[in-house]
Formats: structure tokens, sequence, C-alpha cells
């Protein structure tokens, strides 16, 4: 999420990053020419011909099977020293050298990243991926996603899924229209996070349509694909939330924010409620004398649930260990 509510992108202090300090991606393009997100015109719809530049959502038609996958999801929002992350909470700040060194430990221990949207796909043709399969979400759509998330994933041939607020593409601080382009071509997915982060789970049913289907057509426009994920701003996910995702025919998966980072002692997922109730947040160094608490389900994605899909939040405190151990219990539940 962002560092507040009432965040405007264009009033935020964010220090940009030299660019002469930072590993140029490959497959990037220099920025110059593309016209700019806010030069297309707002299309309040999710109907593929409303955008008629991009390419709809392939959907195979296969039988819809009850396979359940246990596919981590890790859920980033900067890559990005601290120093330049501006006003953003600390808990969402992960320092460059800790997200590498999160991503070296899992590649060396033999895993490897999909995006959500091939998740999208092995779930709907009932396809388990290959074991060692986690996701890689970045929320917000920081332009740190690109400079330093960026060369790091690619050091292992990893992609990401970036949930973008639509409505702040090429605003200051934020991807430009030629960065999401340069992420397509890297092979990542760029996914709906709203117009303005939006909170899905208040508003009225056409505002809400709004900002779901209007941000999916703003990156129909810039990449020239339609959107098939979406993440709910401020985890906000309830009934009419779930609907009003269901309601863009393009989109096929959403996720949710989850419990905190893994440690020793918070075990991270948190039980279905299938109300889209938060999670507590339990933060507290838990006393000695008190029980280890149970380490909760490892959450599962089916079809069925597609709309709810839990994440595990990494924080600058969470330690390689941390994420192999949390891996190996979704290892253990096949
Ligand atoms: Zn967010």
């Amino acid at each position: 999420m962002l560092s507040g509510r009432g965040g405007s992108p264009g009033t935020t202090s964010v220090g940009r990053s030299n660019p002469g300090s930072i590993p140029t991606p490959s497959g990037s393009k220099p920025p110059g020419s593309d016209p700019t997100a806010a030069s297309f015109p707002v299309v309040n719809s999710c109907n593929p011909n409303s955008v008629p530049t991009a390419i709809p959502v392939k959907v195979d038609a296969v039988g819809v099977s009850s396979v359940a996958l246990h596919v981590p999801i890790l859920m980033y929002h900067r890559i990005v020293p601290p120093a330049d992350a501006g006003n953003s909470l600390k808990g969402l700040v992960v320092p460059p050298e800790t997200f590498a060194a999160q991503m070296n430990a899992l590649a060396a221990a033999g895993w490897h990243t999909i995006t959500m949207a091939t998740l999208a796909n092995d779930l709907e043709a009932g396809v388990k991926p290959s074991a060692k399969t986690f996701v890689v979400t970045i929320d917000d759509g920081w332009d740190d996603g690109y400079t330093y998330a960026l060369p790091i994933l690619q050091q292992h041939g990893f992609v990401a899924t970036y949930f973008v607020i639509a409505g702040r593409i090429d605003a200051p601080g934020f991807l430009t229209s030629a960065h999401i382009q340069a992420l397509v071509a890297a092979g990542d997915e760029i996914g709906d996070h709203t117009m303005t982060h939006f909170d899905l789970a208040n508003g009225s049913t056409s505002v809400r349509q709004f900002q779901v289907d209007a941000a999916a057509a703003r990156i129909a426009q810039v990449t020239g694909h339609w959107p098939e994920s979406l993440a709910y701003p401020f985890g906000g996910e309830n009934a009419q939330a779930v609907a009003a995702v269901a309601g863009c025919g393009e989109l096929r998966t959403a996720v949710i924010e989850s419990a905190p980072a893994p440690t020793p002692q918070t075990p991270i997922g948190r039980q279905s409620t299938g109300t889209g109730s938060k999670p507590a947040l339990d933060l507290a160094p838990h006393p000695t004398a008190t029980p280890a608490p149970t380490p909760t389900p490892v959450p599962s994605e089916t079809w069925a649930n597609r709309f709810t899909l839990q994440r595990i939040r990494v924080s600058p405190d969470t330690t390689p260990a941390d994420l192999l151990g949390e891996f190996a219990r979704y290892l253990r539940a096949g």
C-alpha cells in the first residue's frame, strides 16, 4: 500500500535514483518518444473492443478443474534504499541488497518464478506447476520496481507481476510508460491496482467498477495487453470488491494482503475466512511463557477462490532463512 490514503503522487517527494549508478536492465529501451499514459482517453470498460490495439486475454477452452495449488506468492511494495524511499512506510521498503539476498537464496535452493497470469492458466487448466515454483508481486508501481527490482530478478531469470496504480503511470516517482513496456518485453506482467489506489471494499458499485475497468483499459493502452490479474488496494476485499473484479471479464485472479512477514514467532499465512476480513497483525514479541502459535495452514490457490488469493508479505526484516523455511511448508503441502 502507499504511505497514506491521502497521499498524492504529485506531491509525494520520492528520491529519484541516480541513473548513472543503476545497472541497465536488459530489454530496456531509452525512454523519450513514447506517449505518456495520460495522453490516452479514459476508457470505462473492460470490453476488449474498447481498446482494440491491445491483445485480449486468451482463455483456453479447457474445463476448469478443482486442482488446488500451493504456490507461494510474495508481496513486495518498494525495492529501494531507505534513504530514497521518501515517506513510505518503513515496513514496506526492502533495500535492494536485502531483496537480492532473498532472491539469491531462493534461486540457489532451486526455486523459480511464474507470473500471476501463468498461475491463472495453470489453475484453469488443472496443471500443477513444477515443484519449487513461486510468484513475485510488487504493488503500487513505484519506479524502483524497474530501476532496482528488475535487474536483480533478471540475474536469476525471474519474472514478477507488477500491480500498478493506473492513474499514476508516468507520475513522478512511479513507473513510466516506457518502463512498463520494457517490463512487459522482459516477460513481466502488469496487473491492475485500480486507477487511484481505491479501497474496493468501499464506494458505490459504479465507482468500484470504474476503478477496476478504467485501470484495466489504461494498462491495455500502455502495454498493448489487457491485464488479467488484480491486487486489492489496502487489502480491501469483500463480496462487493470481488464482484467488481469478476465484472471485468479480462481479469482472472486477484490477490489480497496477508499476515505479517514470516519469522519464527509469527508464522505467515492466515486462514481464509471467506469474508474478506483483514488479518490481525501480531507483531509483538511473544513472551517465552506463551506456547508457540500453531502455524496457519499453507494457503492454496483454486479456481473457486481465484479472486481471493493470499500472499506472503515480505518486510525488510525477512531473512532468506525465513523465506526458505516458509517455502518448505508449501513444498510439504504439495
Ligand atoms: Zn497498494
